[in-house]
């Protein structure tokens, strides 16, 4: 749906037109020149110049360096006064006129007037499709037009917009993110509130999430509702042909923003023009332009002071990719996560974008958003035109519900394997999966809390997900707490196994994850007794060229089939001890499941709420028996 203004500008027609004009007008001149000389003269050969100088015919000669021209004193009938011949070397040529009593002088061949055009008009040509072509490679438009010499000079699109009117209220579903931006917000509306209180703003915020999520949206909010100028620029524009152009743009980008503090830069897609350097050393050309763009916004981003108001934004959706000197502190050191809507968030940027058209009475945003598990902000805004496309179609007068769902139809079968919807069997069992990591997890990670149950899928692996995060950073963990990680891994499967008698392959990548721990308990951590304190693995000494370090292995075959025996007993043992904890909070597990159900997400205060009415609860018989 066309909400937003448009705002690609800057049609290039006039320096087309341009183009055109001299390249007719050069035309024009050639033309011009062949004619006179094919209206005018009479090619001969110099033999026949020679003649009618022996015969005294000729009035007057202009002798060039290539060639002759001359007049003929009375020429016959239907023959040409005016003759021109390509010169031969002839010494006596000279003295020939003199003592014919011919008049004569010498010139330069080519008219000054075409000789100049001769070399001007190919470079004037050049320079224009030069011009023409690192737009077109570059950023197309030009919203503040360079002239054709501006070579250095950015072209970049740099919207500058002042009026914005998008706002808060239009995004919805993103309330974590909102209430981190709100402060932004504050900041620009008085860049000197801070200062005083000696606090400092980040220089830099990324956003981050999955395509279509509201990033761009809520960038263009955060100026809006500040009420200051949104200079926008696309991190793939700044892909360009030639070295250095990326760099003067940056350049050029943050010389404007500043003189027009306090306002908003913001770079979408920034992974286009923030990756890794040295990951695209293969890929030949382009890769100096980008780490030359990449260092000049890296230098920009140290130069400049957040006190003075300006507030740099980013958007990505692949945070993993960027170059690590981006997140560093002083840089992009904050981020906000944006996650696909769970079902509330769903309802409500429904009716955002309901308001717009004319919908029939049934049409409930409640059923439709249970029916679009996985849909991003954007799939729902398509969802929305879609219907209205449909509603159309069919010359209805309003849009109804069965436009929407033959909406929701079209957009599930045209959307990637990876933002599939899940059927009610498959949420069902990812909720009873993702309920048994949270609670073993919750009864047993005291250093871990969970933060975010979800079935709404997240990548083609994951199907649903539990967020944890350490409540303090760990740089060393006892064996008591990777045994608690283990439990907790494997708590996915042991719910399924226990509530629905069947276990599925969505286990399969905790599995990895749990091997891995258990095989770094054995054979580095010393964590077995029957292995002993010796480790059994050791890293090579890195090899050029940023590939992984190869592992090396030294022990014997009996000692392998101790250590797969370890590694099986310590996954066993925790896997018992998942299954003994699930068994035991069964009843929590159930009524986490039905919240999944029906709401998709639980957020870390609600799950605390749970496990805490949970442990006031007088334990059932029959769930300590079972
Ligand atoms: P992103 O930048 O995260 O890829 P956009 O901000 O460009 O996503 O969103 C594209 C469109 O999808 C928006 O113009 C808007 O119509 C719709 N949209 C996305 N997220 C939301 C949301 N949270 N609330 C309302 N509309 C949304
Ligand atoms: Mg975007
Ligand atoms: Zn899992």
């Amino acid at each position: 749906m066309a909400l937003e203004p448009e705002r690609r500008e800057g049609p290039p027609p006039i320096r087309f037109g341009l183009l055109y004009a001299i390249l007719a007008a050069w035309l024009v001149l050639l033309v011009v020149d062949f004619a006179r000389m094919q209206r005018n003269f009479e090619a001969i050969p110099y033999s026949q110049f020679i003649t009618y100088l022996n015969q005294n015919k000729l009035a007057e000669v202009t002798v060039g360096s290539e060639r002759i021209e001359g007049t003929l004193k009375d020429p016959a009938p239907g023959q040409k006064k005016d003759f021109l011949t390509n010169k031969v070397e002839d010494p006596t040529l000279t003295q020939a006129l003199k003592d014919a009593k011919v008049k004569f002088t010498g010139i330069k061949d080519t008219s000054p007037l075409g000789g100049i055009f001769a070399w001007l008009l190919p470079l004037i040509v050049f320079f224009a499709l030069f011009q023409y072509l690192s737009k077109r490679m570059g950023a197309g438009g030009g919203a503040r037009g360079g002239g054709i010499l501006s070579l250095g000079k950015s072209r970049a699109k740099i919207f500058v917009e002042t009026d914005l009117r998008t706002r808060f209220d239009d995004v919805a579903g993103v309330d974590e993110a909102k209430a981190e931006l709100k402060e932004i917000v504050e900041f620009l509306k008085d860049p000197t509130l801070y200062s005083r209180l000696g606090g400092r703003m980040p220089k830099g915020v990324l956003l981050v999430g999955p395509p279509g999520t509201g990033k761009t949206m809520i960038a263009r909010a955060v100026a809006g509702e500040a009420g200051v100028p949104f200079f926008s620029i696309n991190g793939s524009e700044f892909v360009e042909l030639f070295v250095g152009l990326g760099a003067a743009r940056v350049r050029d980008l943050f010389e404007q923003a500043r003189g027009k503090a306090p306002c908003i830069i913001f770079i979408d897609e920034l992974d286009a023009l923030g990756k890794a350097r040295g990951a695209n050393i293969l890929s030949g050309s382009g890769g100096d332009e980008k780490e030359q763009t990449l260092n000049q916004l890296l230098a920009e981003m140290d130069g400049f002071d957040p006190s003075k108001g300006v507030v740099l934004l980013a958007a990505t959706n692949r945070p993993e990719v960027l170059d690590p000197a981006l997140l560093r502190a002083g840089r992009f050191d904050r981020q906000v996560v944006f996650d696909k809507p769970d079902k509330g968030g769903r309802k409500l940027i429904l009716e955002i974008h309901l308001k717009h058209i004319k919908f029939a009475k049934d049409v409930d945003t409640e059923i439709l958003a249970s029916m679009t598990t996985g849909f991003s902000g954007a799939d729902l805004a398509n969802l929305v035109n879609e219907a209205a496309l449909i509603a159309t179609r069919r010359k209805g007068d309003s849009v109804t519900l069965k436009d929407c769902t033959e909406a929701i139809e079209r957009i599930v079968a045209g959307l990637e394997r990876k933002n599939r919807v899940l059927s009610a069997d498959e949420k069902r069992r990812v909720a009873y999966h993702e309920m048994g990591h949270a609670v073993v997890a919750l009864a047993r990670g005291a250093h871990e809390s969970v933060h975010k149950v979800s079935v709404i899928p997240r990548g083609i692996a994951a199907l649903g997900y539990t967020l944890r995060r350490p409540t303090e950073d760990r740089y060393m963990m006892s064996s008591q707490e990777l045994k608690d990680k283990l439990a907790i891994l494997l708590g996915g499967r042991a719910s399924e196994t226990i509530f629905l008698q069947d276990i599925s392959t969505g286990a399969a990548d905790d599995l990895d994850k749990a091997t891995e721990v258990a095989r770094a308990m054995a054979m580095r951590y010393g964590m077995s007794r029957k292995l002993g304190l010796a480790t059994f693995e050791r890293e090579q000494a890195p090899l050029l060229g940023g590939q992984p370090p190869m592992k090396l292995h030294e022990y014997s075959e009996e000692t392998a089939q101790l250590i797969d025996k370890e590694v099986t007993r310590f996954l066993a043992d925790s896997a018992q001890t998942a299954h003994e904890l699930i068994t035991e909070y069964r009843e929590l597990v159930e009524e986490g499941v039905m919240i999944l159900l029906t709401r998709e997400t639980l957020n870390e205060e609600e799950l605390k709420t749970l496990w805490n009415r949970y442990q006031l609860r007088p334990k059932s018989a029959e769930g300590l028996a079972s």
